[in-house]
């Protein structure tokens, strides 16, 4: 798997991805806006591992402090813009903002990946809300295989964690 945010260009090809809207995206990708965008990966991932570490909060409210959305009256209407003092902080700030609304309205549907090698984490928008993977192409079918494999060298002696919890749940 390729990290997009370690490169200039990975910046470029990640943000052409993203549907962000254009009066707020930036033209064009440098180091500074990759060092923000990968400043705000790591506080979110952070704050999702570790959502009471009193460190990973005072940093997540750092971020969301360089900017907030301004609500004033257009000739078409009342309407809000985003106002982030240091332009090359916006697309973070943006990040931050969205991750507070999951926080608000879908914290129980943010899941991290159940592959044990996979360092992903996703928005369970499945309506049965059983989603496992941040991919079933390829975490789940990674897992499946691992899974076949396992059977076909397991031998008498179960090493299963599953099979293990439940002898001795029978135990007790
Ligand atoms: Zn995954």
């Amino acid at each position: 798997m390729q990290d997009l945010l370690e490169t200039i260009p990975g910046v470029a090809l990640w943000l052409a991805s993203t549907k962000l809207d254009p009066q707020v995206a930036p033209k064009t990708a440098d180091e500074a806006l990759r060092q923000t965008l990968d400043h705000a990966r790591s506080v979110v991932q952070d704050l999702a591992e570790h959502s009471q570490d009193p460190r990973a909060l005072t940093a997540f409210n750092a971020l969301l402090a360089r900017g907030h959305r301004e609500r004033y009256l257009a000739a078409t209407g009342p309407a809000t813009r985003v106002v982030v003092p240091e332009p090359v902080w916006t697309v973070a700030w943006l990040a931050a903002e969205n991750y507070l609304d999951l926080l608000e309205h879908s914290a129980d549907r943010i899941r991290r990946c159940e592959h044990p090698q996979c360092v992903l984490w996703y928005l369970d928008t499945s309506r049965s809300r059983t989603r496992r993977w941040c991919s079933m192409k390829v975490c789940g079918n990674r897992t499946k295989a691992d899974r076949h494999y396992r059977r076909r060298t397991a031998t008498t002696t179960s090493t299963d964690p599953d099979q293990w919890q439940s002898s001795r749940a029978r135990q007790s």
